[in-house]
C-alpha cells in the first residue's frame, strides 16, 4: 500500500501524490519505534546545551530522554536559544531520573539553572 510519509495516510494501489500533502507517496512504512511508555515532563530549562548533557547522564543510566522544544508549540515563544525546553523520561524511571539530575547539580556537572516541575 502506498502511504503519504508526511501526514501518514494510506492510498489505494496506483495513487502517486498524496492529496492533503502533495508530497509523493512511498511503498513501505520506515522503521519507528515507537515507545509507548507514558513519558512525565519533570525538568525544565532554557539551555540546550545543559539539557543535552542531562540527557546525556540519563541515557548513560539507561534511560530514555525527550526533549520538547516548546518553541514548536502553536504559540511559539520563539527568542532564539531562550525557548523554554522541557525533557521528560518514562514515568517508570522519573524517581531514578530526579536523583541523578540532583546529583548531577550538586557534582557541578550541570548548571542549576534549570527548574523542576511540580
Ligand atoms: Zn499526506
Amino acid at each position: 500500500m502506498p502511504y503519504c510519509p508526511k501526514c501518514g495516510a494510506e492510498y489505494r494501489e496506483g495513487i502517486k501524490v498524496c492529496a492533503d500533502c502533495n508530497v509523493e507517496l512511498v511503498d513501505t512504512m520506515p522503521d519507528f519505534e515507537v515507545d509507548k511508555r507514558n513519558f512525565i515532563e519533570f525538568y525544565t530549562c532554557f539551555d540546550a546545551l545543559e539539557l543535552g548533557r542531562i540527557s546525556e547522564i540519563l541515557s548513560e543510566k539507561g534511560i530514555k530522554t525527550l526533549i520538547r522544544d516548546l518553541r514548536s508549540s502553536a504559540f511559539p515563544t520563539d527568542i532564539g536559544e531562550t525557548a523554554e525546553k522541557r525533557l521528560s523520561v518514562p514515568e517508570e524511571d522519573l524517581e531514578e531520573a530526579v536523583k541523578l539530575v540532583k546529583t548531577a547539580i550538586v557534582d557541578g556537572e550541570i548548571s542549576p539553572d534549570g527548574h523542576f516541575m511540580n
